[in-house]
């Protein structure tokens, strides 16, 4: 089976994520989407909101399953026995960074790194925008599938 692995901290998923989500599942058989842990950054939705959330909206590619992880990603890796992380790419200030990570994984564990081109459409986007935008009243339908949009709401909203 061939399966690769889209992390993140989807704090929430975004139309962006989706979009690099969906093109992945079309051309491995398993699409693995890891939410990361991470305790030392204050976060709008807890790790379970986030995978219940990333569940109900991949449910239609039929081939994803979403797990959390902690820790190195290449370790949660080599624990489900997958080769290949993917990460989207949506402008040349993520590729510098990006591109250490994927060296230095590669040398750790010998896992690679994919890229895939953003969608233009949302290039602009991420998860810190869409919530900075959100919380001061901005529209952000359109930018996150409707379920998130709704739950975004509900919580900025307090
Ligand atoms: P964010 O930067 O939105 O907070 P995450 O840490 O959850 O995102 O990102 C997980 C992965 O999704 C990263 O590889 C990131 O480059 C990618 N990604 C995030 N937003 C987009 C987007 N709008 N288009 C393409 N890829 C994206």
């Amino acid at each position: 089976m061939r399966r690769v692995v889209c992390p993140g901290s989807f704090d929430p998923v975004t139309n962006g994520h989706l979009d690099i989500i969906g093109r992945t599942s079309r051309l491995y058989d398993e699409v693995v989407v890891a939410v990361l842990i991470n305790i030392e950054k204050q976060s709008l939705f807890t790790v379970e909101e986030r995978i219940e959330m990333l569940q109900a909206v991949t449910r239609e590619y039929g081939n994803i399953r979403v797990e959390k992880f902690h820790g190195l990603l290449v370790d949660f890796c080599k624990q489900q026995g997958i080769p290949a992380i993917v990460k989207g790419l949506r402008a040349v200030s993520d590729f510098d960074y990006e591109l250490q990570m994927a060296q230095l994984n590669y040398r750790m564990s010998g896992v690679e790194t994919l890229f895939m081109s953003t969608n233009p459409e949302y290039s602009f986007l991420s998860s810190s925008r869409l919530k900075e935008i959100a919380r001061y009243g901005g529209d952000v339908s359109g930018l996150v599938p409707d379920l998130v949009h709704k739950s975004l709401v509900e919580r900025l909203r307090g």
